[in-house]
């Protein structure tokens, strides 16, 4: 079995030499143990932040060894009374082909029609930051005017579409002519190709003259600054990522036009999903009834192979992805 390993830390944008791909054997599961051979693997803009060896809501990566991060697979032995052979089950065990694990590490998977791979995307961990960003964070109410940056990604157009499906007015930015076009085609109202604008602040007004109430960021930088001129009184802004800064050598500069926040009664919040796992229940719920009644859709970018997983990741500085990127593995 094959598994991507972390061989010394990126400066700047990680590059195919940080990484290593090696071949080993898998054990035969112990007592409690289960046998899973992966399906699909995801690669996360969260996972730069653990290749730096600093102190943050998840350790580090560890050098010379299998990076971590979400996977689905298939149980092929189990010695755990919960799981059976053929179970698909949810793990943090990704970058890898096989692995064995204690079974308390395994959520066993009830895909409920949806194909497994959407728990890594849709009806996973960025769906969950979606809902709990749009909803608890910027705390969403009738009539707001909505901006995401990211659109067209796998947390933004999940953040589009649950904004269209409560009737809201939806800005979305995003990089590139086929991403506009998907952001129409999910029903966004203003979709801006932000690699073509001069004026970021200035499109995103033409969609909404009146101005933005909510901004929800996967992207920061000029994003963000744009979202402050264009955002309107007591507007709220969730702060989810910042993508255009995790390559950053040098401290980014700060949003130029922050004071704006004082005038304009901005809330500003940053959250990580996973202090918001309470939400989960009501997610499932919500999610479910929007996918049944066509409200939310999802993309995906496949890249086949586990050799292809450090490409995959890479994508994600270069956009090379239409909605999910994930990785097939089997
Ligand atoms: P995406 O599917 O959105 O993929 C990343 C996208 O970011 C790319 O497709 C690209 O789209 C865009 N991008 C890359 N570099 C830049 C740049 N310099 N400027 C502008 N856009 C850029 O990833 P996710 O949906 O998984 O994540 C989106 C954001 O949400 C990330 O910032 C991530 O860290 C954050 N996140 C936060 C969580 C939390 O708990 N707070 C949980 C999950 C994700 P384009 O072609 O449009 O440029």
């Amino acid at each position: 079995s094959r598994e991507i390993r972390l061989i010394s830390r990126p400066t700047g944008m990680p590059a195919p030499e940080n990484f290593e791909l090696a071949t080993v054997d898998v054990p035969e599961p112990g007592a409690g143990e289960v046998l899973v051979r992966n399906l699909w693997m995801t690669v996360d803009p969260y996972m730069r932040g653990r290749m730096n060896d600093v102190k943050s809501y998840v350790p580090p990566f560890r050098l010379g060894e299998a990076m971590e991060g979400g996977a689905v697979g298939r149980v092929e032995a189990s010695n755990d009374p919960a799981f059976q052979q053929g179970d698909l089950v949810l793990s943090m065990k990704g970058w890898r082909e096989a692995f064995v694990a204690p079974g308390g590490q395994l959520e066993k998977l009830d895909t409920q029609g949806l194909p497994p791979q959407a728990f890594l995307g849709v009806a996973g961990m960025p769906g969950l930051t979606a809902y709990v960003g749009l909803l608890r964070i910027a705390a969403l109410k009738e009539g707001d005017v909505v901006f995401v940056s990211g659109a067209a990604g796998a947390v933004g157009s999940v953040v589009c579409q649950i904004a269209k499906a409560k009737g809201h007015k939806v800005v979305g930015s995003a990089g590139g002519a086929e991403k506009v076009a998907f952001l129409k085609e999910i029903g966004v109202d203003h979709a801006v190709d932000y690699k073509a604008e001069p004026n970021l602040a200035k499109a995103v007004l033409a969609g909404a003259p009146d101005g933005i109430d909510v901004y929800f960021d996967n992207v920061g930088g000029e994003h963000l600054e744009a979202a402050l001129t264009a955002a309107r009184f007591k507007a709220r802004f969730a702060i989810c990522g910042m993508i255009s800064q995790y390559n950053a050598t040098e401290p980014p500069a700060g949003p130029r036009n922050l004071a704006l926040m004082i005038g304009k009664n901005i809330r500003m919040e940053g959250f990580i999903v996973s202090f918001n796992a309470d939400m989960k229940a009501d997610f499932v719920r919500d999610l479910s009834q929007w996918v049944s009644e066509g409200k939310v859709t999802w993309r995906e970018t496949v890249k086949e192979g586990i050799e292809q997983a450090p490409d995959a990741f890479l994508g994600l500085f270069s956009g090379e992805n239409l909605g999910k990127m994930l990785v097939k593995l089997a």
